[in-house]
């Protein structure tokens, strides 16, 4: 047996200069004649070169991709949380602003509205957000300017705070402002002293007419009038999803269903409860509280997820239908936390 057998081409060469024989083991020949010639590489043994077959190379392509889907959803799904601790976060300090805006008011809240043209009359009532409808917009530095003139921008400065990290960035549409993509996603709802004084003494007078009378006050102007039921059941901010929803007015005018509606179920007029976060939005309460607002109904959440794909596709209409109400929780609950009762 010759040494260069079962080596490679490259240590051929040098195993060539060794005869060997199973009476004379490589290490005894390498320790009297050839030490120092070519060490011991006569002992190096390799296994015939063979490739993977195809099926082989399937299975390890498929458990790769296995691996990155779930890494990939994994790393999605972190992410999303993290936005959404950040949102959270975000509410929580327009919260604490709210309410320490009404304790330095006696008690009186703040205009909820944000600066749709409709609602811009409330004399003396500076907007929580600013009335940034008129001014230049021309970049985001200016728009971030007209934002920190809002009422609340005394508590909270930061204008970052007033974005979600995980808003929707949808295209551009008629009617839809291009630096409006810069604007906020929250919003306050429309209990939250939204009206002026004529409209809501119009729609507290509706609200009784179509849902009865009731000790629970829908409109709130002062932290007093919050009970019954009580601060923590009153929501005050709400994650809307998308700027360009904001600027149509309190979070659930459009979104929702307003006070007045005589049947009990969600509006087609504006858009679907935001799915921004994992099928559910950030929210806030009179109380200070936070809470992560998850839609359990699953016709909530196809609704909703219809209304996104058409503007996702840069169209208006035509309209989603909503999905059957009297037994959706998703729309009592919500109700409740925005008008105390239902
Ligand atoms: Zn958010």
């Amino acid at each position: 047996m010759r040494c260069g057998d079962n080596v490679g081409p490259e240590m051929q060469g040098l195993a060539g200069t060794f005869e060997m024989s199973d009476r004379h083991p490589p290490w005894r020949e390498a320790s009297t004649a050839t030490r120092g010639q070519a060490g011991w590489l006569p002992l190096v043994k390799s296994q015939p070169h063979r490739g993977f077959t195809l099926i082989e190379l399937l299975v390890v392509v498929t458990v790769i991709a296995i691996l990155l889907a779930i890494l990939v959803s994994s790393l999605r799904k972190a992410r999303e949380t993290a936005r959404r601790v950040v949102c959270i976060g975000h509410l929580r300090q327009l919260q604490i602003a709210w309410l320490t805006y009404a304790e330095n008011h006696d008690g009186a809240i703040v205009s909820g509205m944000p600066f749709y043209h409709i609602y811009e009359k409330l004399p003396d009532e500076p907007s929580w957000l600013s009335c940034v409808h008129y001014g230049d917009h021309s970049s985001k530095a200016r728009v971030n300017a007209l934002m920190r003139t809002g009422a609340l921008a005394r508590y909270v400065g930061d204008v970052s705070v007033y974005r979600c990290p995980s808003q929707y960035e949808l295209p551009q549409m008629p009617g839809w402002e291009p630096w409006l993509r810069w604007f906020s996603a929250y919003a306050i709802v429309s209990s939250m002293n939204c009206l002026t004084p004529e409209q809501r003494a119009a729609a507290e007078a509706q609200f009784v007419e179509f849902r009865g009378p009731s000790p629970v006050r829908a409109y709130i102007k002062k932290l007093s009038e919050l009970s019954p039921p009580g601060p923590a059941q009153r929501m005050v901010f709400v994650d809307v999803g998308c700027p360009y929803w904001t600027m149509q007015g309190p979070a659930d005018f459009y979104m929702m269903a307003g006070p007045s509606t005589r049947q009990r179920g969600w509006t087609t007029f504006g858009h679907g409860p935001p799915l921004q976060h994992g099928n559910g939005t950030c929210t806030s309460f009179a109380d200070g509280s936070v809470r992560y607002w998850k839609w359990k109904d699953p016709r909530t959440i196809a609704w909703s997820q219809a209304w996104l794909q058409l503007y996702q596709a840069g169209q208006t209409g035509p309209r989603p239908e909503p999905p059957p109400d009297p037994d959706n929780r998703d729309y009592s609950e919500f109700y409740k936390a925005i008008w105390g009762r239902f």
